[in-house]
């Protein structure tokens, strides 16, 4: 089932998520629809705090589900190692129009769970990485607007607030 994405200022979006503790019917149709919402976006991740959520549980697909496989479901993630530095274009399904340059570590290793609580560990550099610690910081309340120095945030939440008082947000 497609839910709608909550977009910056809404409810849940900015609160630290709750861990998972039943790998059950319920946690697979939330991730299921996560998937589903992720690829009709389209968006290569997404976290359950961006449906309404609050639980420790993300889903990434660097190829938005055009490689059968590719999916990545994450439950209670944990940075085991983060190293190095990129820099790169950020944007995000709850911030719709906006991108920024957000650096973030080059490689990381998270370890959580998969939808059925088998522990699992999962290595990623670049674009990988990136989105590793995107979807893991929503499900800390943090988007990657946060993540910007003062000024470039600023401009960005100003623009919002202007589609916000004009109904467009
Ligand atoms: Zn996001």
């Amino acid at each position: 089932m497609l839910r709608p994405i909550v977009r910056f200022g809404g409810p849940g979006l900015h609160a630290p998520a709750a861990r998972v503790d039943r790998f059950d019917a319920e946690l697979h149709a939330l991730i299921d629809d996560m998937i589903e919402t992720m690829y009709a976006a389209p968006g290569i991740g997404l976290a359950a705090p961006q449906i309404g959520v609050a639980r420790r549980v993300c889903v990434i697909d660097l190829s938005v589900g055009k490689r059968g496989g590719e999916v990545i479901t994450l439950v209670n993630p944990e940075f085991v190692e983060r190293t190095g530095m990129q820099l790169e274009e950020e944007g995000c399904l709850s911030l719709p129009g906006f991108n920024a340059t957000v650096p973030r570590p080059e490689r990381v290793v998270v370890t959580g769970f998969d939808r059925d609580g088998t522990p699992r560990t999962v290595e990623g550099t670049g674009l990988l990485a990136r989105a590793l610690q995107h979807e893991m910081d929503h499900l800390d309340g943090v988007l990657f607007l946060d993540r910007l120095r003062g000024i470039k945030r600023d401009i960005i939440v100003r623009k919002i607030h202007k589609l916000q008082r004009s109904g467009k947000w």
